[in-house]
């Protein structure tokens, strides 16, 4: 038998300045052969359902890109993973949004938390078109005056809080004086449907940046292990290479005979911009804004 996650040329990897992803398991972990992956599990557990009538797309990875293609999600959740993961507070706020997923988290009433948080590289300035979003960095001074608050208001906050730990306060209000750069631990346990649904959501330009780091991290650890349903999500999932286009856009398209964009029946701001958002990444255009 063979271990698929020997497959790994690293077990752990580092994201931000103290945080980091470690795969801990895998369902299926042990497969016959040194060429199988845990992809196998998909198939098998498909071929219950298709059976002997199977013969034309038995091969592991037609079959695979069909059940994609096709939405047919069952099969996926028979492949597991657990990894144990190290992040800043503001970003498990964010990753615990996944309601599909088994979670166990460090605790700060039961443990004291360590002096460990996080402090950026680099600090980005707000973006003018995202609320929710950040572009480039800020001026220097600004920088350098946002990182001295960090470091003081953290410095100040632990000071604050071992001390109130030492004067008998109880370490479930005591935390209450950590801010959200603190960095927490957990096991997250997810099967691999509900796992490339929250990656497709979180390696997305439109996720925080920070977030997205420990996305690609996962990513990068599961991709060897299961490369034919990472490599058809990939090609089908439409926040990957894929694309999904409304009853509005086919008809645009489909009268389309080159030259300008054509128009889309709308005059919503935001649909009409995701179009031409879209023509160019089918065309290959500049970015124009309507
Ligand atoms: C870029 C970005 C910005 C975001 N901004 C905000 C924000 O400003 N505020 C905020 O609160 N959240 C925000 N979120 C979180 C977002 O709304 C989702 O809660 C989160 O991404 C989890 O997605 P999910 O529900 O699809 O995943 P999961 O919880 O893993 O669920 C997977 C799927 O299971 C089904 N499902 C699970 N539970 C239920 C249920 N109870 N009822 C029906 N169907 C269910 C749904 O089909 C769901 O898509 C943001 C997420 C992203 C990626």
């Amino acid at each position: 038998m063979y271990d698929v996650l020997e497959r790994l040329p690293e077990k752990t990897i580092k994201c931000l300045d103290k945080g980091f992803v470690k795969i801990i398991d895998c369902m299926p972990r042990l497969v016959a052969s040194k060429e199988d992956t845990a992809d196998l599990r998909i198939t098998e557990a498909a071929r219950t359902s298709y059976g002997e009538g199977t013969k034309k797309i038995n091969q592991e990875r037609d079959l695979i890109r069909y059940l994609y293609r096709h939405s047919h999600s069952t099969p996926t959740e028979f492949v597991e993973f657990t990894f144990l993961i190290k992040m800043p507070i503001f970003c498990a706020r964010q990753f615990f949004r996944t309601r599909t997923a088994s979670y166990n988290e460090y605790s700060a009433r039961y443990s004291i938390v360590p002096d460990d948080y996080h402090i950026p590289d680099e600090v980005r300035a707000q973006s003018a078109t995202n609320k929710q979003g950040s572009v480039g960095v800020v001026e220097e001074d600004n920088a350098h005056t946002f990182l001295a608050h960090l470091n003081e208001i953290c410095a100040t906050s632990y000071k604050a809080y071992q001390e109130s730990i030492d004067n008998g306060v109880a370490r479930e209000q005591a935390r209450m004086l950590l801010p959200v750069n603190y960095y927490t631990q957990f096991y997250f346990k997810i099967d691999l449907h509900n796992l490339l649904h929250m990656l497709a959501l979180r390696c997305d330009s439109h996720a925080q940046e920070e977030i997205r780091e420990f996305a690609h991290a996962i990513l990068s650890l599961i991709k060897p292990v299961v490369p034919i349903a990472v490599e058809a999500w990939e090609d089908y999932h439409p926040l990957r290479g894929a694309m999904k286009l409304t009853r509005l856009e086919v008809e645009a398209l489909s009268s389309y005979e080159g030259g300008a964009i054509p128009e889309i029946d709308s005059d919503n701001k935001r649909e009409r911009q995701e179009w031409v958002e879209k023509f160019n990444k089918i065309f290959g255009g500049d970015e124009v804004e309507y």
